[in-house]
């Protein structure tokens, strides 16, 4: 995988206008205002690529971009309080209609704050991409906002709420700092190349 080469595709507003998957796609999901935008940026080096915004909940769209190997997939951040029930259905809608598709899912990067526990969505996302036997990763976001020990300690709170067993994998990054983001790349190239 190139990281310098990367383009936007589209975004897309209902399930039905989404592209045939031909190519293998590493999907990221979380809450609004996880830092899904920032990591996406990090990973391409590449600031204005996916936008990151101050006020949370408004990708409401599923975002595509075309990278060398893969497709790069930002599904709408989920969670956010303050939006209609029906935006919020609607967003639910636009990620179980993504995962129920026939699609080439390589890799999902499940996104979590590390300064907090995993919210009821995020246990609910990631109990389903074990259910259906999808391929994931847990990256916990912001690591830069904690100690090293406060780190370790938070990974291993989350591994033990989410039932995770030693190989289930959990990556703690910063994309401010930039830690983890070579152990995510890596993780990538693994699941393309399954
Ligand atoms: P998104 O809604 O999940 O796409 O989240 P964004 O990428 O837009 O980020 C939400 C907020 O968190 C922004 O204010 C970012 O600057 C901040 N943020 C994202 N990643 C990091 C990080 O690694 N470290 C720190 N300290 N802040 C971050």
């Amino acid at each position: 995988m190139n990281y310098n080469e990367v383009s936007f595709k589209a975004a897309y507003g209902t399930i039905n206008q989404l592209p045939k998957s031909v190519r293998p796609e590493i999907s990221f999901a979380g809450r609004s205002n996880v830092g899904k935008s920032s990591l996406l940026n990090k990973l391409f080096n590449r600031k204005g690529l996916a936008k990151v915004s101050s006020t949370p909940g408004k990708t409401a769209t599923i975002n595509f971009f075309t990278a060398s190997s893969a497709d790069f997939v930002d599904l709408p951040g989920y969670g956010y309080a303050k939006v209609s029930k029906t935006e919020r259905q609607r967003w639910s809608g636009l990620i179980e209609g993504y995962f129920h598709q026939d699609r080439r899912f390589a890799l999902v990067v499940s996104l979590i704050d590390i300064r907090h526990a995993a919210s009821e969505l995020d246990v609910q996302m990631i109990d389903f991409l074990m259910e259906e036997g999808l391929p994931f990763v847990v990256v916990l976001t912001k690591a830069d906002k904690l100690s090293k020990s406060q780190v370790n300690r938070q990974v291993a709170a989350i591994r033990k709420q989410l039932g995770f067993e030693p190989e289930d994998p959990i990556i703690a990054v910063s994309s401010e700092k930039g830690t983890g983001i070579d152990v995510l790349k890596r993780t990538i190239e693994y699941a393309i190349q399954e």
